[in-house]
């Protein structure tokens, strides 16, 4: 064992006390390279009193001083790029670009936080009614906690924190147990930037640590992200103890493809989008869905780009594809794989069983793909999280249309078309969060903002963009009246006040 991660706890490292550590593991190796201390309620409630604290002066700092910092941060995140990935890439897994990518998106909403002087410029009315004006301002809620996944250890905090601390507010974020080291080096980055102590601080851990955050009375707002039964769970527990909540959940992204679509670019946009990431992505394509007659010349061009794609360890520059997060991830998603000709699927390609030469203890599995998927089979029913690709059949638009409709699922979704009628109807009839025409991964900028309907999202509230700057502020509208000297006192009106 080399080192232990610690919680980062007002402004300074703080060493686990509750004596409960987890392992991380190197995906690439199979071996335990660190442990990660487990906060006890205690750790945690540490870590919410330090925000408190903190919220003191930061709830009241000005635009300039918290956009000031945002900016050094900003400078920071981009020098240290490629150390959060190499971060990111012995704990998770996937290549040093793919991480580099992450880094990349996060830091977007590390920009649009830096502008949030516009986001949060109030409104006014003049002389709603005789010297009576009006202004609606927004103003930071005070603590408020991230719970964040494994798969993207560095981007997903970052569509939380920035934003929620430009706008005044706190924070607690509690980093998935599995690749916990960016989160610290974030808290790092923040602190050299000159973000006062307190202001945000790192707790690792558990279901302990979660539902001890979800419960606290001073933590006002939870944002989530990971899967969909975790979700529901955050969202009815968080509301229950009367807090705000996004909470984002899992999710099966459908691509449709119509029979009219560039079958090379479609099938360019699946191979990458299905199995980038090891499929460890939430808007991963697992399902697409071939209409008419393109179906088997679909499934071909797929099958030649996929058996092509070269695994290995994410250090190694050549490897496009890393291993799975854990080994029993990777014999779940195998499980998957196994039953699915049982289910009345096409096996077209196998992944299970692969290994990398020299890395035998790695939690590799090699690419699948699956044709003729009946919507019945688990393997299309389940969000697998791994390098398995469905391809269902339709007969037209409509019924792929319905198909993915009635996917408990509504993230993300994606038409492959040359039909700007088609694209545009799809746009309107499909239920999901996030739509892509003749776009696989269609995750929005960080000035629009992130979401999925239906099991991948509970709570109001999308992420990041304009509705991040909502989630972490709560509305105040003050109504003036400034009397001339001159003007007669308005004397005693029980009436209700109405405005002339
Ligand atoms: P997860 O739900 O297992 O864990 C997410 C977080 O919840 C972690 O911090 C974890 O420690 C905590 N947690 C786990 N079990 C808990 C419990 N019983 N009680 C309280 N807290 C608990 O998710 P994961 O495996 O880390 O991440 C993969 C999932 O996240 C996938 O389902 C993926 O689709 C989803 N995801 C969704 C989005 C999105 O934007 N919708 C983005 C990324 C990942």
């Amino acid at each position: 064992m080399t080192n232990i991660v610690n919680h980062w706890i007002g402004g300074k490292s703080a060493e686990g006390a509750s004596g409960t550590y987890g392992p991380v593991t190197n995906p690439a190796t199979g071996a335990v390279t660190t442990e990660v201390a487990f906060a006890s309620v205690d750790e945690v409630d540490a870590a919410v009193a330090a925000a408190k604290e903190a919220y003191l002066t930061w709830g009241q700092s000005s635009l300039a001083q918290r956009t000031s910092i945002l900016f050094r941060f900003r400078a920071l995140l981009d020098a240290h790029r490629d150390e959060i990935a190499e971060l990111i890439t012995a704990e998770h897994g996937k290549v040093h670009s793919d991480a580099l990518g992450e880094v990349a998106r996060g830091l977007e909403i590390v920009d649009l936080a830096c502008g949030i002087t516009v986001q949060l410029k109030g409104e006014l009315s003049t002389q709603v009614a005789s010297r009576v004006d009006v202004s609606s301002i927004r103003q930071p809620l005070g603590v408020v906690a991230g719970i964040t996944p494994f798969n993207f250890p560095a981007m997903v905090p970052l569509w939380m924190f920035p934003i929620a601390v430009a706008c005044g507010n706190t924070f607690v974020l509690k980093p998935s147990e599995k690749d916990p080291s960016a989160a610290v080096k974030l808290a790092e980055l923040l602190s050299e930037a000159g973000l006062p102590d307190g202001v945000f601080n790192v707790v690792h851990g558990d279901k302990v640590a979660v539902d001890r955050l979800l419960e606290h009375p001073d933590v006002q707002a939870v944002s989530f992200v990971g899967s969909t039964p975790i979700a529901r769970h955050i969202h009815t527990t968080a509301t229950a103890n009367g807090k705000r909540v996004q909470a984002l959940g899992g999710a099966k992204n459908h691509m449709l493809v119509l029979p009219d679509a560039d079958l090379d670019a479609a099938a360019d946009a699946a191979v990458s989008a299905a199995y980038g990431s090891a499929g460890e992505r939430c808007m991963a394509i697992s399902a697409v869905v071939a209409v008419g007659a393109v179906g088997d010349e679909l499934v071909e061009k797929i099958r030649e780009r996929a058996e092509k794609i070269k695994i290995g360890p994410g250090t190694d520059p050549s490897s496009e594809m890393g291993p799975l997060i854990t080994k029993a991830h990777r014999d779940k998603v195998a499980t998957y794989v196994r039953g699915a000709a049982a289910e009345g699927c096409e096996v077209v390609l196998d992944g299970t069983g692969y290994t990398v030469d020299g890395h035998e203890d790695g939690h590799w599995i090699g690419i699948s793909l699956l044709d003729r998927v009946p919507t019945t089979a688990k393997a299309y029913q389940d969000e697998i999280f791994g390098p398995v690709l469905c391809v269902l059949r339709a007969e037209t638009y409509e019924e792929g249309v319905a198909l993915i409709n009635a996917s408990p699922f509504g993230n993300g979704t994606a038409i492959f078309t040359r039909d700007g009628g088609a694209a545009r109807r799809f746009q309107l009839e499909i239920e999901a969060g996030m739509v892509g025409v003749n776009v696989p991964i269609p995750v929005p900028v960080g000035y629009h903002s992130f979401g999925g309907w239906k099991d991948s999202l509970f709570g109001d509230h999308h992420i990041y963009g304009n509705d991040g700057t909502h989630f972490y502020t709560r509305g105040k509208v003050v109504t003036t009246r400034w009397p001339d000297p001159a003007d007669t006192p308005a004397g005693v009106d029980l009436g209700f006040p109405r405005n002339h």
